[in-house]
């Protein structure tokens, strides 16, 4: 059939029946709002059914790593679907693949980690360690110290549970979720303090003292845990003030209170180091990863719990028999096979350093194109990640009315360039978390499209 027939009538398909993730629904339905039809991706570049190429910026959802159309783990995928595509992992059943896959993920993790518990979604791994920090404290003799404090501007899923976790309300109006146990606290977020005249120090410790108060207000005895990425991702992209983590750590310490980090985002490298955790000196309890697990090649996450709350967890299963938990593709092997082939991929591309050396290139770059510009509030970033927030004043940091929507304006404008960068919710904010194997090439291009994209909309 004509390419432009299979276009319209994709087109005509989509409108009808797909109900899109995180789309106004009704704008999409009446054909103002479609996205692009992806079709091919090579690299950094993704390449849609109108033939036109794009320099993905944001790596898919900041989960193509590796970059798209690598074959070693096309073929690995390819290879397990013929020999076995499917054998669950209850009752201590496995597979090459996601045996080998634990074996590779714990050999990357922090020393004092114990074991991953495969899951399909970071949403649905954040679920695990939440009933399992439940399961944790009741094995304790614990009953009553269960609430979970996160952030504002956190994100950590959309399900009913992890959806209560994410600080950013776009992901609770309307959803009767229940919130009832998660309390959020302030967002490490210095650049959108209240106080324009507190110094970076004065907000951490201003930080540190919301957490100690809202800690005592609820009582220590009722709070399990914290959840945080080592640095907010989808709420700005924003690297923690200096001194954040050193000051957050001993407070949970002091009154047992369990850190979980969110490493759905950060894990495998995009830091420019194996994982956030050591970026920033962080001893969690448990890890939560996704994306970078496989690239997004397959879906697959995984929850990996430290040695001290593993002790406790098979001292439960001693006294009450099996732990109620599991799903049928827990551990799924096309997903483990995807999994083993990009881990190993990123150690033969040297990624993790790249992600280091280019993000490193990219931020300098970005700052020094647009650090000065009147409209530009801040360039930050952290390995390969790199967000501009937009201002209407840079010096008394007026922001625009989200009305105008001056980010999607810039993102939209980027596009002219076939350059694709993230709109982030709360704010005008331009995100990029392009894939780790970015080239220097590739990072000047994606700095020359933002300048041209910021001069035409400003
Ligand atoms: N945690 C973090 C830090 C994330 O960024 C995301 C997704 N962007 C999730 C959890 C949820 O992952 P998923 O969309 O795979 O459920």
């Amino acid at each position: 059939m004509d390419e432009q027939l299979v276009n319209d009538q994709l087109s005509q398909w989509d409108r009808d029946h797909f109900m899109h993730p995180s789309t106004h629904l009704a704008q999409h339905a009446r054909g103002e709002a479609q996205g692009r039809v992806i079709r091919t991706g090579k690299g950094a570049h993704i390449e849609d059914r109108d033939g036109q190429r794009w320099l993905d910026g944001f790596a898919g959802l900041y989960c193509v790593n590796v970059g798209y159309g690598r074959t070693e783990i096309a073929d690995a995928i390819a290879k397990q679907a013929h020999e076995l595509a499917y054998y669950h992992a209850y009752v201590g059943h496995g597979t090459e693949a996601s045996i080998t896959l634990a074996q590779m993920v714990m050999q990357r993790a922090p020393d004092h980690m114990s074991k991953v518990y495969f899951g399909l979604s970071g949403s649905d791994a954040n679920e695990t360690n939440l009933k399992l920090i439940w399961y944790y404290n009741n094995i304790r003799g614990l009953p009553q110290k269960k609430k979970i404090i996160s952030r504002w501007r956190g994100y950590h899923g959309s399900g009913l549970m992890t959806g209560s976790l994410t600080g950013l309300p776009l992901f609770h109006n309307k959803f009767d979720l229940p919130l009832d146990p998660i309390l959020h606290t302030t967002a490490p977020y210095y650049f959108r303090r209240d106080d324009l005249g507190q110094s970076e120090a004065q907000f951490v410790a201003q930080c540190a003292a919301d957490l100690e108060e809202m800690i005592a207000r609820e009582g220590a005895d009722t709070i399990a845990a914290f959840w945080a990425e080592p640095l907010l991702g989808t709420g700005g992209i924003v690297p923690p003030p200096k001194g954040y983590w050193e000051a957050i750590q001993p407070i949970l310490q002091k009154h047992d209170i369990l850190l979980v980090a969110d490493e759905v985002v950060t894990g495998f490298g995009r830091l420019g180091t194996m994982f956030g955790s050591a970026h920033y000196a962080l001893k969690p309890d448990f890890i939560t990863i996704a994306k970078g697990l496989t690239s997004a090649y397959a879906p697959l996450s995984g929850s990996i719990v430290s040695d001290k709350v593993w002790k406790v967890l098979e001292q439960g299963t001693d006294e009450n028999g099996p732990i109620g938990h599991g799903w049928t593709y827990s551990a799924h092997p096309i997903g483990a096979a995807a999994g083993v082939a990009n881990l190993k991929l990123i150690d033969d591309l040297t990624l993790v350093e790249n992600a280091g050396t280019i993000g490193a290139y990219l931020n300098a770059q970005m700052t020094d194109a647009l650090g000065d510009h009147p409209n530009v509030g801040e360039v930050r970033g952290e390995g390969m990640l790199c967000a501009i927030e937009f201002v209407e004043d840079k010096d008394s940091r007026t922001f625009f009315d989200p009305a105008r929507k001056m980010g999607a304006q810039v993102v939209a404008e980027l596009a002219t360039s076939h350059v694709i960068g993230r709109a982030m919710p709360g704010g005008d904010i331009l995100g990029f978390a392009p894939p780790l194997s970015l080239t220097k090439d590739e990072a000047d291009q994606i700095v020359a499209a933002t300048v041209k994209a910021v001069k035409a909309t400003f």
